[in-house]
């Protein structure tokens, strides 16, 4: 880590704790050329991938937005909102696990709708065919078919 004042990349770290809850870490370090004093501040990396629509413009992630479509698809649905709110959460972690900066919606999509087929089979339904997964009729057909296995 360079130093802010002086440029120098000999600084030490003279006090390092934990804030936020343990979220961060703050450290106190000090130039060991100018002995100029600064803090820096680590986090991890929580940036989602921006999503690129089917139309190829880009918009960020939005986490209300899929909110409203698992609710939308779960309604009156015997899932907890604890289930939906996890499966929100498995979908984010494995977006960022692709360590993309930018993510097609179809993929999200598509890990939206893994999700749901192990919650509630009738809401992965209600959310391909709103979402148009299924290229035409005879597809959703046979995935309606394949859910009766
Ligand atoms: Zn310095």
């Amino acid at each position: 880590m360079h130093c802010p004042f002086c440029g120098t990349q000999d600084t030490k770290v003279i006090d390092s704790r934990l804030v936020a809850d343990g979220a961060s870490v703050r450290r106190r370090r000090e130039c060991l050329a100018c002995k100029e004093r600064f803090t820096t501040f680590e986090t991890a990396e929580l940036v989602m991938p921006r999503v690129i629509k089917s139309d190829g413009s880009r918009e960020p992630f939005n986490e209300d937005k899929l909110r409203s479509g698992l609710l939308r698809a779960l309604e009156k649905r015997p899932v907890s909102l604890e289930a939906m709110e996890q499966a929100i959460q498995n979908v984010k972690s494995a977006l960022r696990a692709t360590g993309e900066r930018e993510i097609t919606s179809q993929v999200i999509g598509g890990l939206v709708m893994e999700n749901l087929k192990a919650l509630d089979k009738v809401a992965y339904i209600r959310f391909a065919s709103v979402y148009r997964a299924f290229d035409d009729i005879r597809e959703f057909g046979e995935e309606i078919a394949r859910l009766n296995d």
